[in-house]
């Protein structure tokens, strides 16, 4: 993951200490990175680069499959997980969130 894909309240797969495990993304970190709650444990940790991230999954660690209804393919956030700024989706399939639509419209051709 890259740190500008990276979105709170949203569980990932990240690898922490070699072992995957799987971290809900609780708040920014004051001195840089985030601090998430592992699943298993239910234990504080704190991730410090979003390298650590591997990518957006459902609480049971499950990847998200792309193009799930109400499951953003860009960032996986869902309906009872909105990116941190609020989002809405732009597309019937529920497949794509404002806020990423906002990102790819930036991004130069
Ligand atoms: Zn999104
Ligand atoms: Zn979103």
């Amino acid at each position: 993951m890259k740190k500008n894909e990276v979105v709170l309240r949203q569980m990932y797969r990240a690898r922490i200490r070699g072992k995957v495990t799987i971290v809900d993304l609780t708040s920014e970190h004051e001195g840089g990175g985030w601090n998430g709650v592992d699943i298993a444990t239910r234990k504080p940790v704190r991730i410090r680069r979003a390298e650590r991230l591997l990518c957006p999954c459902k609480g049971n660690g499950q990847a998200i499959p792309q193009g799930e209804y109400g499951v953003c393919k860009l960032c996986g956030c869902t309906d009872a997980k909105a990116c941190a700024a609020g989002c809405s989706w732009v597309d019937a399939e529920h497949t794509l969130c404002s806020a990423c639509a906002e990102k790819m419209s930036q991004v130069p051709a």
